[in-house]
């Protein structure tokens, strides 16, 4: 065993110890890279425990201090660089003890714990118990009152580390999303074979108490019927499916056929529904040929995806602080994610509550399951039941009295509630960029205009493509879409229906006629800044034209994130998962001759989130943004920056450097002289490369985030918009919130009014900058820079 200088006094800086537990999941070493980066920057010590638990009870080597550069290249890799155990002898308390008594020989008296809610309990009882273990240890004479004394309190703080996403009170664990791109990059490759043979693929996914990753890879690749842990199909359920599935292929013409089931899928009498059963049913009762896929541990493999990265990463930075702020008195947190806000909720509350979910289901309590896995796991439920089976008897609303005057069309006629049209004419259009995204919002909100039996009226190319005519009759852009069509666009990038930036400003006396004749009852636009100003202009022009006093309300999507009202935009996900691909393999180019810097530019126009973010998840040394812009000094700055880096840079890990440089960061330092400068001022040390990837960053097929959210904010803007069913234009006009941005602000999904005195349109817009006037990701900056050693890039104080 490895001599150990035993601290007497409290150390002056302190030690932090980092592990990671139970199964592994990508984003682990994100956390720890974080944990040890934060811990230094904080004038303290990380030390990383190996193999979990195991570690921390044999000690010795397997407790070592970790530095600065020892974790350079870490975000990129997989599963968990320090290793996990299960570790049977720390369950007992004599393990604890050996525990304790190593902890406090190194001096650590703080620990950031990453894994599942088995490993949060576990470091909960250790922090109970941690006075007794110590007085134990001063009795068997192990350890001095002397050594202990600086040690009396420990400090643990949690972090979820699981692909499960099986902990209640955060929207998101550690890894979650990795897993789901890899069982949808799986699902989207079974796509094509299905299809060309018509085929029926039942795939199984992890979770044998939560249903997370079947849910979201059900939305995410248009699962024909889902099976989770949770909520059990009703009993009959085989008939149910049966008739679905039928109709979906004969009805529909829908080729391929997938089900989706959690590997602890069971029924109502809580016995398990396995794959080959549902196969065999398929096969047996439809004659369906049907293979069974199950997916294993592919789903824990691979590189993390763009959001567990930053979340790996943000949420390592508040453990350290988490750390660094608690009390004796205060009981440990664990570090979570409400919408996009990071958080910090007692851990045993969180387990608890995890624990009791699996008590409900056990207790065939399914729907108060359901309820407290969390109110969005709920949410995406419906919305895929939604959505998977339209023209669903329940959901169906009244026709109204056809020919009667409605309240939608007119003033006040009489009748009775359920009288008034109920059923609206939805015209869907995308205006700006296309973004990843865009065609998951649309095909949400068909199936659930075809489920509540509303029109769905796609309207092709934006607005000119609504305006346009040919012999002075208008050429019909708008069409009825139906389930089928839509459905298809599951996976899809870019936009179906075709997408243009114009406004309907160009044209607003044609637009106001068009939406007469095409009787539109409400639209619903999907995109960018062009999206937000066409609503805004549309509402100004309700004075001159009744057409416009419909709900108007725009679903963000653009890859900039520059949308007033919502801190995410759809797209914006998947141009950062693009973009760490791209940075990971040109960061990779440069392994062999090891001294090279890449300045790689990207989109975004004049808002540097999507710089920013990318920078915190590939680990950039620099970032530079129109918000701060670029300067000579800035710029000599970081050439010596860098310079002292790859003097210090002596580990194996010594791939490329990565810059990100907005495409409108600066007019004068274009990406190519930056390129250039630092090459020259390099003098030979390391060399510079610039590069481009432009158009790539808008991604292929959307990233599952961008699916399942895409699904989630259509369907609250269709319930949104019915909301306004039977009432009078003017009536819909005096509504703020008629013409409105849905958006993710902090911890909430929330509708925001353009117009108005507090609305988005007079308060948070920067129309000549064309992004909001507050940016809430500016101070990830500060981040981006702590975690690269970059010290006030600005020099100013
Ligand atoms: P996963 O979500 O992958 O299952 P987990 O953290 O829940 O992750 P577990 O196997 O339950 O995984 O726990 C990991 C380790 O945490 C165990 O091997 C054990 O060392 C420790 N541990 C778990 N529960 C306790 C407990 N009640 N007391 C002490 N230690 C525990």
């Amino acid at each position: 065993m490895e001599s150990v200088k035993i601290p007497t006094q409290p150390a002056k800086r302190r030690r932090i110890g980092v592990l990671t537990s139970g199964g592994d999941a990508p984003g682990m070493n994100g956390a720890v890279r974080a944990v040890v980066r934060m811990a230094i920057h904080c004038d303290c010590e990380a030390y990383a425990i190996f193999e979990g638990y195991e570690g921390l009870v044999h000690g010795g080597n397997m407790i070592r201090q970790l530095h600065w550069e020892d974790v350079r290249g870490w975000l990129s890799r997989g599963g968990t660089l320090i290793g996990s155990a299960r570790s049977m002898g720390f369950r007992e308390r004599a393990g604890r003890m050996k525990a304790a008594k190593n902890m406090v020989l190194r001096g650590i008296d703080a620990l950031v714990v990453c894994g599942g809610d088995g490993s949060l309990t576990g470091a909960d009882v250790f922090r109970a118990e941690w006075p007794g273990l110590l007085s134990d240890l001063i009795a068997a004479g192990d350890l001095s009152a002397e050594q202990v004394e600086p040690y009396k309190v420990l400090n643990i703080v949690g972090l979820v580390g699981s692909i499960d996403n099986d902990m209640s009170g955060t929207d998101a664990t550690i890894g979650c999303y990795s897993s789901l791109t890899r069982i949808c990059d799986a699902v989207d490759d079974v796509f094509d074979t299905a299809f060309s043979h018509q085929r029926g693929f039942v795939i199984e996914v992890m979770g044998r108490h939560c249903g997370w990753l079947a849910l979201m890879s059900a939305i995410s690749t248009g699962a024909d019927w889902l099976f989770l842990p949770e909520m059990p199909p009703k009993d009959g359920w085989e008939d149910d499916m049966c008739s679905v599935i039928t109709k979906n292929r004969t009805e529909r013409g829908k080729r391929r056929t997938i089900v989706i089931v959690a590997e602890g899928a069971q029924d109502r009498q809580l016995n398990k529904v396995s794959s080959s059963k549902i196969k065999d049913i398929l096969t047996d009762r439809l004659g369906l040929d049907t293979r069974v896929t199950i997916l294993g541990h592919t789903q824990r493999g691979g590189a993390a995806c763009a959001y567990d990265r930053w979340l790996s990463t943000l949420q390592g930075v508040e453990a350290v602080r988490a750390v660094l702020e608690m009390s004796p008195q205060s009981p440990s947190p664990v570090i979570t994610i409400r919408e996009n806000k990071i958080m910090r909720t007692p851990l045993m509350e969180a387990v608890q509550a995890t624990k009791d979910v699996t008590a409900r289901i056990e207790n065939k309590e399914f729907e108060k399951a359901m309820e407290m896995r969390d109110a969005e796991f709920k949410e995406y439920y419906h919305a895929y039941l939604n959505t998977a089976t339209p023209e669903h008897p329940k959901m169906i609303l009244p026709e109204g009295k056809v020919g009667l005057k409605s309240p939608a069309h007119g003033g006040f006629t009489g009748l009775r509630d359920t009288d008034y049209a109920q059923r609206m004419r939805i015209a869907i259009i995308h205006v700006g960029a296309p973004a990843g995204g865009m065609n998951q919002a649309t095909r949400a909100a068909v199936a659930y205009c075809l489920t509540r039996g509303h029109t769905p009226l796609a309207i092709h190319n934006g607005f000119p493509g609504l305006c346009r005519h040919h012999d002075d009759k208008p050429i019909s852009s708008v069409r009825e879409v139906s389930w089928l069509e839509a459905d298809s666009w599951v996976n899809e990038g870019g936009s179906d229906i075709g997408t243009n930036r114009s406004l309907p400003s160009a044209d607003m006396e044609n637009t106001a006629k068009c939406f007469e004749l095409y009787k539109f009852d409400a639209l619903f636009v999907v995109g960018g800044f062009e999206a937000f100003t066409a609503v805004s202009e549309l509402r100004q022009a309700r004075e001159k034209y009744n057409a416009f006093k419909i709900p108007l309300i725009v679903l963000p999507a653009t890859i900039s994130n520059n949308v007033p009202g919502t801190e995410y935009s759809l797209g914006s996900d998947t141009c950062l998962n693009t973009l760490i691909v791209f940075c990971d393999a040109i960061r990779q180019s440069a392994s062999s001759s090891r001294r090279r810097v890449f300045v790689i530019e990207t989109q975004g126009g004049k808002s540097g989130y999507i710089a920013t973010t990318a920078g915190l998840a590939v680990g950039a040394v620099a970032v530079y943004i129109p918000e701060q812009g670029v300067d000579i000094k800035m710029l000599s700055r970081d050439i010596d920056f860098l310079r002292d880096n790859f003097i210090r840079d002596k580990g194996a890990n010594r791939a490329g450097k990565i810059i990100l440089r907005n495409e409108c960061a600066s007019g004068t330092y274009t990406t190519q002289v930056i390129a250039d400068m630092i090459k020259e001022e390099a003098k030979g040390r390391f060399e510079s490369r610039a590069a481009v990837p432009g158009h790539f960053q808008q991604g292929g097929k959307p990233s599952p985030m961008d699916r399942v959210r895409a699904l989630r904010m259509a369907i609250r803007c269709m319930q949104h918009i019915e909301g306004y069913a039977g009432q009078s234009r003017d009536a819909i006009a005096a509504d703020p919130l008629s013409s409105a941005v849905i958006g993710v602000k902090g911890s909430q999904v929330l509708f925001s009014p353009m117009g108005g005195k507090s609305g988005l349109e007079a308060t948070e817009t920067d129309w000549t900058r064309r992004r909001p006037k507050s940016e809430f990701w500016l101070e990830l900056q500060d981040v981006v820079n702590v975690l690269s050693g970059r010290s006030n890039p600005t020099g100013n104080e």
